[in-house]
């Protein structure tokens, strides 16, 4: 996978204060801490924010594809929101990059 830039690159490798997924061709910060809801005693998630532009370099990263990332996978038969099991039955190339290159997306 090629990046904007170096800084990018390194700090995707090498920091992980910004991750990339690739299945959804994502770029994002974590910027909140997970917590205990104190109705239901679950832990909640962190917060994600999708970044659009690289904080280095300044170029528009690509369009992310957490909405097409969605639609595949209901036109595979599965019920969203998905169940953390069904991630295990998600093919192999939906979880990659593979799925959205072979689109040419
Ligand atoms: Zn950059």
């Amino acid at each position: 996978m090629n990046h904007c830039c170096k800084k990018m690159f390194f700090v995707l490798k090498e920091d992980h204060s910004i991750f990339y997924q690739s299945r959804t061709r994502t770029y994002h910060v974590i910027t909140g801490r997970s917590f205990v809801d104190t109705n239901t005693g679950e832990k909640t998630r962190e917060v994600v924010d999708r970044l659009v532009f690289c904080p280095w370099c300044g170029k528009k990263l690509p369009k992310d594809l957490w909405n097409e990332w969605y639609d595949e996978i209901e036109e595979l038969g599965f019920e969203l929101p998905l169940e953390p099991d069904d991630y295990n039955k998600i093919p192999k190339e939906y979880m990659t990059e593979e799925w959205w290159k072979k689109k040419g997306l």
